[in-house]
């Protein structure tokens, strides 16, 4: 076969509607709008334009780009945004919708989704209610704070609070805490779209509380403080905790004696702890009750890192700051849904019993599990997979290290059993493929060397494991063929 030229392939590539009589696209006839054949088979073409302009020397096949086409057809018929296994050991993983509800909330998210609701409805007034109202009495109680407001996620809670009490003015903040916490939410930034003129000060690894002071003037509204949340400074460093930045605030605020901008002291606490665990050991985050007991006016946390929840962004403090808040038009524009409401409440709700809550909140259970705890279920897993893979490979059960991820707790290395599969058909790689991309359950695993890790800590339960072995058994069967 002669080697065509980019020129020849473009000029062989098949007309539309040549691709939509082909077999496999005309089988999707009765499944989807023609209008979205048509645009897969204009998107299977312009692939294979594409690639070929890219000097790729692939074929213009008709029955490639048929084929091409029906899948991206098929694409839209099927669900996008699926559960998936996750054996990654990775605890709140950012990729695989950070925390899982506990069943209560999961219920409770159902039972407002099929029917009419309390939403903004006060049943003791017989009248129209607060949104609002539904967690923030909870919310309270769990963290002494006065008032709260709960709105889209941690990051519009930064940029809320930091539009609401620093625009215009200036808020102060340790070069040690300028951080980028992933997908471009950083804080010098934040603070440029909410019109706030950054102060920095100290270095990146030690700020003295004279820094803060210094730095404060009669147009300081706010000492922020921010968690480092995914990542730590080690060795000779210092940052200035809140008990501090309380005095320097308040001797700020007396200067001025009542006239001019008040001086507010902000913590933007990230991962948000409302359980001080024990088995965090020394890593233990401050949990938001103590920030505020130790004097910041405002804390902010996210609802699904530590907390457990759902996504959401929590902001706790003083009833005259959160009147503020509830009264600014970023409330409307970033508040929660009613089953992000309904699972926010039910979750806050099980934290009335810390004990109860590390049971069924499985952010905090998977936290906390020893790794013999963990043991059990990682020998069912293995007897599973050994099962599967029949003499396609070795299964072997191995101690690992799991991980909190969500940006907490980053330091801290959480004992527990994996099971590990080396390959004596088929190899590592080709098979987290199959897994990731071939299923519609797809299971998400570690490749360590030439093997496939799974963590039992983050598999949920005994139909995970019965699902896991079933492709890791599909994947064997396709390996021997
Ligand atoms: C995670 C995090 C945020 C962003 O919270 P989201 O709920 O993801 O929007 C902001 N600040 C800190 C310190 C964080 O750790």
């Amino acid at each position: 076969m002669h080697n065509a030229s980019p020129h020849e392939l473009l000029q062989s590539l098949p007309q539309v509607e040549e691709v939509l009589h082909a077999p496999c696209v005309r089988a999707l006839e009765t499944k989807l709008p023609r209008a979205s054949l048509v645009q897969a088979v204009r998107d299977a073409i312009g692939a294979a334009r594409s690639a070929i302009l890219a000097g790729s020397s692939v074929e213009a096949d008709p029955a490639l780009i048929a084929a091409d086409a029906a899948t991206r057809g098929l694409a839209l018929t099927r669900p996008s945004l699926r559960r998936v296994i996750n054996a990654s050991g990775v605890i709140i993983h950012t990729n695989l919708g950070r925390s899982v509800l506990a069943p209560a909330a999961a219920r409770a998210v159902a039972d407002v989704a099929w029917g009419y609701s309390t939403l903004e409805y006060d049943t003791g007034a017989m009248a129209r209610g607060s949104r609002h109202a539904h967690c923030e009495k909870l919310i309270c109680a769990l963290t002494g704070a006065e008032a709260a407001i709960a709105v889209n996620n941690n990051a519009a809670a930064v940029m809320m609070v930091l539009s609401e009490f620093a625009r215009g003015h200036k808020a102060v903040v340790s070069r040690g805490e300028l951080v980028e916490i992933g997908g471009s939410f950083r804080i010098p930034d934040i603070m440029a779209l909410s019109d706030a003129a950054m102060v920095e000060v100290g270095t990146t690894n030690k700020t003295h509380p004279r820094d803060y002071a210094l730095a404060v003037d009669d147009d300081t509204a706010m000492l922020l403080k921010v968690h480092p949340s995914n990542y730590r400074l080690i060795g000779f460093t210092e940052s200035v905790p809140v008990r501090e930045l309380r005095s320097i605030a308040d001797a700020a605020n007396a200067r001025r004696a009542g006239g001019g901008v008040e001086t507010l002291v902000y913590e933007d606490q990230g991962s948000g702890a409302f359980a001080a665990l024990p088995c965090f050991g020394d890593y233990a985050e401050p949990t938001v009750a103590e920030s505020l007991r130790q004097g910041a006016d405002i804390v902010s946390f996210s609802g699904d890192k530590l907390l457990g929840g759902p996504q959401a962004g929590i902001i706790v403090g003083s009833k005259r700051l959160i009147d503020r808040l509830k009264a600014n038009p970023l409330a409307r524009a970033l508040r929660l849904d009613k089953m992000t409401l309904a699972a926010l409440e039910a979750t806050l709700r099980l934290y009335l019993d810390e004990e109860r809550a590390v049971r069924e909140i499985p952010t905090l259970r998977m936290l906390c599990e020893t790794a013999d705890d963990v043991r059990p279920r990682a020998e069912r897993l293995a007897h599973a997979l050994a099962e599967a893979a029949g003499g396609a490979a070795r299964i072997d059960i191995v101690s690992e290290i799991s991980r909190a991820g969500g940006g907490a707790l980053p330091m801290c290395d959480i004992p527990t059993w994996a099971v590990q599969v080396s390959f004596v058909r088929g190899d590592a790689l080709s098979c987290e493929r199959h897994l990731i991309c071939e299923r519609d359950v797809p299971v998400v695993c570690r490749i360590k060397k030439d093997a496939v890790l799974l963590d039992a800590r983050t598999i949920l339960d005994d139909d995970e494991i019965a699902e896991a072995a079933r492709a890791f058994g599909e994947y064997f069967e396709e390996a021997r063929a």
